[in-house]
């Protein structure tokens, strides 16, 4: 485009104008730790100041639960357009999204039937939400399987407790945040503290772990303890036909409480007995967290990538444990030879075998 100022002046600002504007749009939103896809464009609708129902058609796509669809698979030409418009990176946007995980079984479903006892979509913790500079949804609080939070050692929640609808952001009109109930306002960061014992937080904890490792493993052993998962309503004998993920959290804490006062054979014993022992070595120490951080960075260095979103294809886990064991034994060994001290090299010998 050309102004003309005056007769014979022309003052060419196309280039100068694109210099200033770029196709970024005016607010970028950093995704946070284990951030959810949904939630992040929740965020970056309100901080462009778009509430997130119209926001769904700046992304040309209809109402309804559109972000929560985007979280199980992100079409390519939405993650062209976002990555132009936020500067986000593919593997930022790979990281937020749930498509191709092993776990995707135990995700819930994204569906509403209105009953009292059945599942919602999402749920959270209220004082993570408290907490946050500002207030997002985790990956973790999509699974069947997480019942508490492991920061604060509270049951989840998956409604509203003013309304006791779920978490809607997705069909918010409002330019209200997120963690405001989209059907009744309410400041979900408000909800009271869901009190569990310490025998479920364990369980829940140990549960979690098994996953994550099954995850970053991606084993065969993953497909039968996600399907010994999603019965763990039949082993608790709390209703026994109905898969995990079609209850409501409640209800899933209520499941757990029954099978943390019982054998936990039902979730360890696999036809591998490395599998079945590294899982009772999970169990005994209710929960290990560092173990498996630690294995994921073996993995990392071993040059593989250990993601929830993309296992390697049909590792076996077995081997891979074993792998681990030897790695984590050799700083043990480094030392033994930098000290000299003797017995430490009998020590680490032993170990060895
Ligand atoms: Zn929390
Ligand atoms: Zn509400």
């Amino acid at each position: 485009m050309m102004v003309i100022d005056a007769p014979g002046l022309a003052i060419g600002i196309r280039e100068r104008y694109r210099d200033v504007v770029s196709e970024k749009w005016p607010v970028i939103v950093t995704p946070q730790a284990d951030e959810l896809l949904s939630s992040w464009l929740h965020r970056l609708a309100f901080a462009n100041g778009i509430a997130p129902r119209p926001f769904a058609r700046v992304l040309g796509l209809n109402a309804g639960m559109w972000s929560a669809a985007l979280d199980l698979k992100l079409p390519a030409d939405i993650a062209t357009l976002l990555q132009a418009h936020t500067g986000i990176s593919e593997h930022q946007l790979s990281a937020m999204s749930l498509a191709g995980s092993p776990l995707k079984p135990l995700l819930l479903p994204l569906r509403n039937n209105g009953r009292r006892d059945s599942s919602r979509w999402l749920q959270f913790c209220s004082r993570c939400l408290a907490e946050d500079a500002q207030p997002y949804f985790r990956r973790r609080w999509r699974l069947a399987t997480k019942a508490c939070c492991s920061k604060h050692g509270c049951g989840l929640r998956d409604r509203c407790p003013s309304c006791r609808s779920r978490v809607a952001a997705f069909d918010q009109t409002e330019l209200v945040p997120q963690h405001h109930c989209a059907r009744c306002g309410y400041d979900l960061r408000r909800a009271s503290i869901v009190g569990v014992g310490p025998e479920v937080r364990r369980l829940d904890r140990c549960i979690d772990d098994i996953c994550r490792l099954e995850a970053i493993t991606g084993s065969r052993a993953s497909v039968t303890v996600v399907q010994r998962l999603l019965g763990m309503p039949n082993v608790a004998g709390l209703y026994a036909t109905s898969p995990l993920t079609s209850l409501s959290t409640s209800t899933r804490i209520r499941c757990v409480e029954r099978l943390a006062i019982r054998s936990s054979d039902w979730l360890t014993v696999d036809d591998d007995v490395v599998v079945t022992h590294w899982r009772r070595l999970i169990l005994s120490a209710g929960g290990h967290l560092p173990l498996i951080t630690l294995l994921a960075d073996a993995l990392k260095r071993l040059g593989q990538q250990p993601s929830i979103t993309r296992p390697p294809p049909a590792a076996d886990l077995s081997a891979l444990l074993c792998a681990y064991a030897s790695i984590t034994r050799s700083p043990h060994r480094r030392w033994a030879r930098t000290h000299h001290q003797p017995g430490d090299h009998q020590a680490a010998g032993g170990q060895r075998g």
